[in-house]
C-alpha cells in the first residue's frame, strides 16, 4: 500500500515540475508520515530549490541535477532504506 521510498523522492522532485495528482499528493504525503528519511531528503529538495531559485527561474528549470549528485542521493537512499534497526 505504503510507495516506497525511490518512488517518494522520485514524486517530491517531480513536484517542483509538475502538479502532482491527486492520489500521488495522498501517496508521497502518507509516505513522509511514516518515513523520517523521506522527510528529511524533501527538506534538503526545497534547500537547493530555495538556493537555486536565487539564480533565477530559469537557470533552476534549465540546470538538471548532475549525474554525481543523483547517484549520491540515490546512494543515501539504500542506506535508508537497509534496516539497521527493528523497531
Ligand atoms: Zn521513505
Amino acid at each position: 500500500m505504503m510507495m516506497n521510498c525511490e518512488k517518494a523522492s522520485t514524486l517530491a522532485s517531480a513536484a517542483f515540475d509538475r502538479k502532482l495528482s491527486l492520489a500521488e499528493r495522498i501517496g508521497v504525503w502518507a509516505h513522509w508520515l511514516m518515513c523520517a528519511p523521506c522527510r528529511a531528503y524533501r527538506k534538503q529538495l526545497l534547500t537547493i530549490r530555495r538556493h537555486m531559485g536565487r539564480l533565477g527561474d530559469e537557470a533552476s528549470t534549465a540546470a538538471p541535477m548532475d549525474d554525481s549528485a543523483k547517484a549520491r542521493i540515490r546512494r543515501r537512499l539504500r542506506e535508508f532504506e537497509s534496516p539497521s534497526s527493528n523497531d
